[in-house]
């Protein structure tokens, strides 16, 4: 049977492929290019005897999935018989395959499998039978499960693998785990293969201090890309070389790129708000993935229909605006849709409803979530080293809070941005006009040169807090890396690595000092100073003071720069009588402007960003926007106008922009669970048109309705009258 893309999406509903098909053998694309739609039932236990596989076999086709998850082998038992005896099997039909019913009725309608696997721990009596398996303490007392360098991860688990291919021939493996922990491991094959390969002895503790202990964690890292490759071997030395072990990657993990670099495609483990923090936050996710993977690669997430969000409620449904905002926002930001339910037979009916109006309406549009490549000029570094080595077990707090506060002022201010891993910089550095770097403290001597290099050549900057101050290491260099380009110096020792999480009662003072001409007391003492200000503190006329809550160091600015506020150090708040400012001024900098090479350069030693998180304080936003205009200067592609906390996406496929927005009003900014939409509207926008796209047409794939484009100076307009979830524009 001849195969292409368009058949197959006809023959989910209808015809039947042969597992030969489905697997890719056909010369069809493989299955891991193709698949945009799952779904996964997480089998329980109890489901051996109440799997119901016609129905779910309906519901696969009413929501037009291409590929399923399906458990194969779990920490505790394995959903087929397994001939591994310390396997054990199931409690309620210890002979039923279940695993292997599912894949063969997957198979027969066209579905693509993949065995999910979860090798983290393991049942009863792996212990006795195999002591030597387990992580051990210093002390030589067993851990809690097997180690990744004892023949468990290196041999027993490619056996199940093979097992698995041998019986039911999965497209491919996914594992929830197995890739060890945070703690050292003194095991017996931990000890000789560190001695063998770094030619020392384990670590005494996790003392960051200790550069045997840092030397550790680096190869506990490249182990852990050794056994990614080596299930890749077994996987496909045994099921043919579209048999790919896919794993699974987490937000803010340490080797995402090293994964990315390795694998076909991507499936994200963050299920709901409770993983990604915000819908804004999961559609900035799927861009980083992307980032790393690439745009043409698929890069799929777990979505969960069931109340995943506060609490994990596995039996309950989530309300669906709370559900569908996920999805949506997901997709919006480039992941493929994958619905996700705990258990086979529910009795709450609702979730089974959530999935198929997203599900059909992704496949009906399924053109122009794919394959796309996003139009944005500000690039948001994320840096793993530096969460790692800067980060030393506090990556929350020093490094993913700037990160996330920086993204929620984007956000607010509607700047279009894209997150970009700092090693993937320089090859692609035409594509941005402005770097931000939020709070990236640990930077190699190589990655210094990049920004540098970047900023020479005319790029802008933006850097926050400690930004470079630290080594690929995490170890404090004598000043910042960055500190020719920053225009900042630092005269003393690195300050205290850890930040204050609580808020002081501290401010920054804006320069000139304008309130002795604004309305309002006055006082005989005060500088007669006047503007006009720098762009960057634009809005802030009446003020001199913003609420800051932070801390700061004292640092030597070069002569050439503006320092656009100072810090004013911590009073009291209570009783209101000692709220006094015990030190007016300082000449500690809060925000050093400039330029460097042909860029400009703002440099915030405070770190607005990290505050911005934590205290939503509006003027935060508005100064960290004030500065993204500032740099950004012209070269923003889309400007959208109209109330509303609105996310809005921009691609480009050929001679067609794509832009899709979703509505976070009343959704998005804060941490209940959503049960209702707030429809905004009108919103007016303004697209820069790039050479080839004419806009001569405009498509609403949500509301279905065409509209007539008005170009004018390069440049497409419209309104949206209406925004309830989320709207997709087609500009061609
Ligand atoms: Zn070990």
């Amino acid at each position: 049977m001849t195969f292409t893309r368009g058949n197959f999406l006809d023959a989910t509903g209808a015809a039947v492929l042969d597992a030969a098909v489905a697997s890719g053998q056909s010369g069809a694309a493989p299955w891991y290019a193709r698949c945009y739609r799952w779904a996964q039932i997480n089998t329980s236990e109890k489901d051996v005897v109440q799997y119901d596989l016609p129905w779910w076999r309906e519901q696969w086709k009413r929501t037009a999935v291409q590929g399923l998850f399906v458990n194969a082998a779990g920490t505790e038992f394995t959903q087929y018989p397994s001939k591994f005896p310390l396997q054990r099997r199931n409690r309620f039909l210890p002979d039923r395959d279940l695993f292997g019913e599912i894949t063969e009725a997957a198979h027969r309608d066209g579905l693509v499998v993949v065995a999910r696997m979860d090798s983290s721990g393991v049942g009863e009596g792996f212990f006795q039978a195999h002591p030597d398996w387990f992580t051990r303490t210093r002390d030589g007392q067993p851990g809690n499960g097997p180690c990744i360098n004892s023949p468990y991860r290196e041999e027993y688990v490619p056996g199940l693998y093979r097992e698995i291919i041998e019986r039911s021939r999965p497209e491919g493996f996914m594992d929830n785990g197995g890739f060890g922990g945070a703690a050292i491991c003194y095991c017996e094959n931990c000890a000789r293969r560190f001695r063998d390969q770094i030619g020392k002895t384990l670590p005494n503790s996790a003392d960051w201090n200790d550069p045997v202990y840092r030397e550790w964690v680096r190869w506990g890292q490249a182990r852990q890309l050794e056994i990614w490759d080596l299930n890749n071997r077994v996987t496909k030395a045994a099921g043919g070389p579209n048999c790919v072990y896919v794993g699974l990657v987490r937000k803010f993990q340490a080797n995402t790129r090293a994964i990315a670099k390795r694998s076909p495609l991507l499936l994200a483990d963050s299920q709901s708000r409770n993983d990604e923090g915000s819908f804004r936050e999961n559609a900035d996710e799927a861009r980083y993935m992307h980032s790393l993977v690439g745009w043409n690669s698929v890069v799929s997430q777990s979505m969960a229909l069931y109340h995943h969000s506060h609490g994990y409620f596995r039996f309950a449904s989530d309300p669906p605006a709370e559900a569908r905002m996920y999805m949506l926002s997901g997709m919006a930001g480039g992941f493929q849709p994958w619905y996700h339910h705990i258990g086979a037979y529910g009795e709450d009916r609702r979730m089974y409803h959530t999935a198929e109006p997203v599900m059909l309406w992704h496949k009906k549009n399924e053109r122009y979530l794919v394959n796309r490549t996003p139009v944005a000029t500000v690039g948001v570094v994320r840096s793993e080293l530096s969460s790692v080595f800067y980060g030393r077990g506090a990556a929350p707090q020093l490094m993913q809070m700037p990160y996330r506060g920086m993204v929620r002022a984007l956000f607010r201010t509607r700047i279009p941005y894209l997150p970009v891993h700092i090693d993937d910089i320089e090859p692609q550095a035409d594509r941005f006009a402005v770097l931000v770097l939020p709070n990236i403290g640990g930077m190699s001597d190589e990655q210094c040169a990049v920004i540098r290099r970047f900023v020479e050549r005319g790029g802008s900057l933006i850097a926050t807090g400690v930004t470079s101050l630290y080594d690929a290491d995490g170890e404090p260099r004598a000043d910042f890396g960055l500190a020719p380009v920053f225009g900042a110096h630092l005269p003393g020792p690195a300050p205290d690595r850890m930040v204050s999480p609580e808020t002081l009662h501290s401010y920054l003072r804006l320069r000139p000092e304008l309130r002795a001409s604004v309305f309002g007391p006055h006082v005989s003492d005060v500088p007669r100073e006047s503007g006009p200000r720098h762009p960057a503190l634009a809005g802030f006329d009446e003020t001199d003071l913003l609420a800051f809550g932070g801390s700061l160091t004292a640092l030597r600015v070069d002569p050439d720069r503006i320092v656009l506020c100072t810090f004013v150090p911590p009073f009291p708040t209570y009783p209101p009588e000692t709220a006094w400012m015990r030190q007016e001024r300082t000449d500690i900098p809060g925000l050093i402007v400039g330029s460097y090479g042909k860029g400009k350069v703002a440099f915030l030693p405070a770190d607005l960003d990290r505050r911005y998180m934590l205290d939503t304080l509006p003027d935060h936003g508005r100064l960290l926007g004030n500065l993204l205009r500032w740099t950004a200067g012209d070269n923003i592609p889309f400007t959208l106008e109209g109330s509303g906390y609105i996310g809005a996406y921009l691609y480009r496929q050929e001679n067609r922009l794509i832009l899709h927005l979703v509505n976070g009003t009343g959704t998005d900014n804060g941490e209940q669970i959503s049960d209702e939409y707030f429809p905004i509207g009108p919103l007016k926008i303004r697209v820069r048109l790039p050479d080839g796209v004419k806009a001569q047409s405009l498509k609403f794939q949500v509301s279905e309705r065409v509209a007539r484009p008005r170009v004018s100076q390069g440049s497409v307009e419209f309104q949206v009258p209406r925004l309830i979830d989320h709207e997709l524009v087609v500009i061609e």
